[in-house]
């Protein structure tokens, strides 16, 4: 018997290990003939708590080795809002010679204007950077209902035959894609358990597409460079936007600083005076502040002026040279584009990832 919502084993003996129900209300289920859900996921559906989980990333890299020595079609979703931190490092060595398709999801994040054939290419472009050369890219939204057709009809031509594994790292929306296949499939609702929560897809979980092969919903490995996991819970909408972005342009002078609530900052060091734009969640609050001095600002307004505020970690200063029509990223919060030559430092919480990259807009 598995768990309906996380595909673990069900098990009665160990309150901290997956796939736990207590045996009473295992026996009462089964005697009404109920949905089984382990109590970690009953729990996530109903109070939005969270249990830790116990897969490691040795764990996850097994799984992946496993996953590389079959002939099967491999979809890789990944989140276009925190691409970088979103793709599996070393995925090509782990996966071999098998077919790639890449799902680049949270389509409606991103600005509309934006043309997917340039998304497309450049999402290309960066993927072939870390060795990855997908069969095709295809851009989602997995609350579109057209585009999770077009995600079938994709799988279905690659897959030839074969078994389908989903891949992704926690937080990407591969459980909302999946339940989204499911749903346009059998017209079932929401069987898998999704959730704000990275890290909350446990174990495998199989979904028959004919009588010999099925897709196989693998669990997200934790990427402990995304800021999702230096935030407090109800923080965590501030990394996962809903609504599409509202990009805000400041012209900046060299010695001016943004702050992103009190979770980043941005400093223009030196260069000509530019228009510097951020895409961050709509809610975030943006402070521009002089540079002088905005250490002493920070330590005197975060959590009040600079909020939300961080907690139990501090800032750590990464500096960058920029040549033009460059992306500062702040990995899973946003990102700066700066349109010409400057000196610039990106600060993040300790252990989140900063990246340099070309500008996608
Ligand atoms: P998983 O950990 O990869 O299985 O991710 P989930 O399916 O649990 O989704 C993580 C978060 O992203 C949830 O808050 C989802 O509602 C949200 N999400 C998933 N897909 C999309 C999408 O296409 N657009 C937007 N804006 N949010 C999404």
């Amino acid at each position: 018997m598995r768990c309906i919502g996380c595909g673990a084993i069900i098990q009665t003996e160990n309150k901290d290990a997956l796939g736990f129900l207590p045996a009473g209300a295992l026996d009462k289920k089964i005697k009404n003939d109920e949905a089984l859900y382990c109590q970690r996921c009953f729990r996530l559906r109903h109070y939005n708590e969270i249990a830790p989980t116990q897969l490691t990333d040795e764990d996850f890299l097994k799984l992946l080795k496993k996953v590389g020595q079959q002939d099967a079609l491999i979809v890789n979703v990944v989140d276009i809002f925190d691409f970088n931190g979103s793709l599996i490092p070393n995925l090509h060595k782990l996966t071999g010679n098998n077919d790639l398709l890449m799902v680049a999801n949270k389509r409606d994040v991103l600005p509309k204007s934006l043309k997917v054939g340039k998304l497309t290419a450049w999402l290309k472009e960066q993927a072939a950077k870390k060795g990855l050369k997908p069969q095709e890219i295809l851009v989602t939204s997995a609350k579109n209902k057209a585009d999770v057709i077009e995600l079938m009809t994709a799988i279905e031509q690659y897959r030839r035959g074969r078994n389908v594994y989903v891949v992704g790292v926690t937080n990407v929306g591969k459980s909302t894609l999946i339940n989204a296949i499911i749903t346009q499939a059998s017209g079932d609702q929401e069987l898998i358990t999704t959730s704000r929560f990275p890290g909350t897809t446990l174990d495998m979980i199989e979904i028959a597409l004919d009588e010999k092969t099925s897709i196989i919903d693998t669990p997200g490995i934790i990427h402990r460079g995304q800021m999702a996991h230096y935030l407090e819970p109800e923080d965590l909408k501030y990394v996962s936007p809903r609504k599409e972005i509202k990009p805000k342009t400041y012209q900046l002078n060299a010695e001016q600083t943004l702050f992103f609530g009190g979770l980043a900052r941005f400093d223009f060091i030196n260069g000509e005076r530019q228009g510097m734009t951020a895409y961050f969640d709509n809610e975030i609050n943006i402070h521009r502040t002089k540079l002088d001095g905005a250490t002493a600002f920070y330590e005197k307004h975060q959590g009040t002026l600079l909020s939300p505020a961080l907690v139990a970690t501090k800032l750590v200063r990464h500096e960058f040279s920029v040549s033009g029509k460059t992306d500062i990223v702040f990995s899973g919060l946003g990102w700066v584009r700066v349109p010409e030559r400057a000196r610039v430092a990106a600060w993040v919480p300790e252990g989140v990832d900063v990246e340099k990259r070309k500008a996608l807009i």
